[in-house]
C-alpha cells in the first residue's frame, strides 16, 4: 500500500479545547510531524487553509453499524457508514459490539471484527455490550482490556434481548472501575416503560406518538438516578449514553456537583428535533422513532445549556439508520401493527460536526467547546488520546480542514448515509469539512467520499473513564 506523501496544511486556524491559534500542520506519512511555523519541506504537498479551521478528526463514540435488529439490520455497514462519517469530518468511530445472550464477549467481539475487517474507510474501535454475566465481571473486563476494549455498554431497558438486572450493572461498574474501564448505560426505567406501553396498547393507542408517551423524561431521570447511586457505591466512573431530557440532566448536574466521576453524552437529534415529529402521518412519523424518544422543544434548550456549561461532556450520534421500507416492515417483517414493532434509531453519523458548529455561528459555543464536545473529550474519555482528538506532533494525522462558509442543505441527495431520508432535510448549515484526512490519507473532499474500504484500522484503546 503506498504511503501518503508529506503534506503541509498552511495558514489555517488550529482549534483545540483551549482555543484557536494560527498554525501550520506538517503531516509525514500517517502522523502529524509538527505544528506551528513550519518551513516547507522539499517535495511536500501544500494545502492552503487560509480562512479555514483546522481540527482534529471528529470522534463518534456511539454508532451501530451493521447491527441485527429484528428481521432487519441497521442500514449502514462499516463501508457506507464510515464513508458517510468521513464526509462529515468524523475519522474515528467507536461502535457497540454486542454479546447477545448465549454468546461470550469474545464471540461478540469476533462477530464485530468480522463485520468491520477490511471494510472501514476510517479507524474504528469497539465498546462491548454485555447482555448477561456468566463468568466473574473481573474476568470479562480483563479479557476485553487485553483486546483493546476498555468500555462496556449495559441496558436498563429492552428486556427481550438486551436488558441486564441492576446486580449485573453494579458488578460491572465495580470491576470496570478497578481496571480503568468505563461502563456506559442506556438509562430508561424499564418498569415504567413496560407499564405505560401496556396501558397505551390496551387503550388501542398504536401510533408513533405513543412511543414517546410511553418513554417519558421521568423514566430516563429515574434510571439515571439509580445509575448514579450504583456508580457511587461501586466507587466507579460511569457514562450515560444519549441523554435526552432535562430531568436526567438535572441528575447528572447534581452528581457532578458532588464531585462524582459521572459523565454524559447527548446527540444532535435531541438538540435539534422534537416530539412534534411524532404527530404527523404515521408512516412519516415512524422515521423518527428512537429510544429515548425525541422530547418537547424546551428540553433541547436545557441540553444546550448543559453543553455550554460542561455538564454534558460529549456529543455523539447513536447512528442507527433504517430506511422507510424497513420501518414500514416492522421488527418482524410484514408491517408494524403498533409503535412497539417499529425499528428504532436515526441516521446521523455524517451531520454531527456541522450541526454542532451552528452554535458556534450563533455565538453560543466557542470553537474550542465545539471541538472538545465532538473530538477531544470523546477521545480522552475513551482512551483514544493522544493518538486521536488533538492536533499535536505524534498524533495520527486525522485532520479536518473546515470551511466556515461552505453551506449545505441536509437533504438526502447531499448526504451519503445508506437511507432514503434525512431527519434534517429543512436544515441549511453553514460550515462543512472541505478536506478530511484519516492517518494522512484523503478520505473526503467538499463532502464527497474519497476514501477506500480497508484503509480504516481497528484501534485498541487505553484505559477509559478519565476525563483529563
Ligand atoms: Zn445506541
Amino acid at each position: 500500500m503506498d504511503q501518503p506523501a508529506t503534506k503541509l496544511i498552511r495558514g489555517g486556524r488550529v482549534v483545540a479545547p483551549d482555543g484557536v491559534r494560527r498554525a501550520d500542520v506538517l503531516i509525514s506519512g500517517e502522523s502529524i510531524a509538527a505544528v506551528g511555523d513550519v518551513d516547507l519541506p522539499p517535495g511536500a504537498e501544500v494545502i492552503d487553509a487560509t480562512g479555514k479551521f483546522v481540527l482534529p478528526g471528529a470522534v463518534d463514540v456511539h454508532t451501530h453499524l451493521d447491527m441485527e435488529v429484528g428481521v432487519t439490520r441497521s442500514a449502514d455497514d462499516f463501508t457506507t457508514g464510515t464513508q458517510a462519517a468521513a464526509c462529515g469530518g468524523t475519522t474515528t468511530v467507536v461502535d457497540f459490539a454486542t454479546a447477545y445472550r448465549g454468546e461470550s464477549p469474545a464471540q461478540g467481539l469476533a462477530n464485530w471484527h468480522a463485520k468491520a475487517d477490511g471494510r472501514a474507510v476510517v479507524d474504528y474501535s469497539f465498546h462491548m455490550s454485555i447482555t448477561e454475566l456468566t463468568v466473574p465481571a473481573d474476568d470479562v473486563v480483563a479479557e476485553m482490556e487485553a483486546a483493546g476494549v476498555t468500555s462496556f455498554k449495559l441496558y436498563m431497558t429492552y428486556p427481550e434481548r438486551l436488558m441486564v438486572p441492576d446486580e449485573v450493572i453494579s458488578e460491572m461498574l465495580a470491576a470496570a472501575g478497578r481496571a480503568g474501564s468505563l461502563v456506559c448505560l442506556h438509562c430508561e426505567d424499564d418498569a415504567t416503560v413496560a407499564r405505560l406501553r401496556a396501558e397505551a396498547l390496551s387503550a388501542g393507542h398504536t401510533g408513533p406518538r405513543w412511543h414517546a408517551w410511553s418513554r417519558p423524561p421521568s423514566a430516563e431521570a429515574d434510571a439515571v438516578q439509580r445509575a448514579i447511586r450504583m456508580a457511587e457505591e461501586a466507587e466507579a466512573p460511569c457514562y450515560v449514553v444519549h441523554l435526552s431530557g432535562a430531568p436526567a440532566l438535572e441528575q447528572v448536574r447534581m452528581a457532578r456537583d458532588r464531585g462524582l466521576p459521572f459523565f454524559a453524552e447527548t446527540c444532535p437529534q435531541y438538540l435539534y428535533l422534537s416530539a412534534e415529529l411524532y404527530e404527523g402521518v404515521p408512516a412519516r412519523a415512524a422515521n423518527y422513532i428512537c429510544a429515548p424518544p425525541l422530547r418537547d422543544p424546551w428540553h433541547a434548550e436545557e441540553l444546550w445549556e448543559g453543553l455550554q456549561r460542561g455538564q454534558l461532556q460529549v456529543v455523539a450520534t447513536d447512528h442507527c439508520p433504517f430506511d422507510s421500507a424497513s420501518r414500514r416492515a416492522g421488527l418482524a417483517g410484514g408491517g408494524w401493527r403498533d409503535f412497539t414493532q417499529i425499528p428504532g434509531g436515526l441516521p446521523g453519523i455524517e451531520t454531527r460536526l456541522s450541526l454542532i458548529y451552528q452554535k458556534v455561528v450563533e455565538g453560543r459555543l466557542t470553537p474550542g467547546q465545539w471541538v472538545d464536545l465532538c473530538c477531544a473529550a470523546p477521545a480522552r474519555l475513551f482512551g483514544l488520546h493522544p493518538r486521536k482528538g488533538e492536533i499535536a506532533p505524534g498524533a495520527d494525522a486525522d485532520v479536518v480542514v473546515f470551511d466556515p462558509d461552505f453551506e449545505r442543505q441536509l437533504v438526502v441527495e447531499n448526504l451519503h448515509m445508506n437511507v432514503d431520508y434525512s431527519p434534517y432535510e429543512e436544515f441549511v448549515v453553514r460550515g462543512w469539512p472541505e478536506l478530511v484526512l484519516a492517518r494522512g490519507e484523503v478520505v473526503a473532499t467538499r463532502g464527497e467520499p474519497r476514501g477506500r474500504p480497508g484503509w480504516g484500522r481497528y484501534v485498541g484503546r487505553a484505559p477509559s473513564g478519565r476525563p483529563g
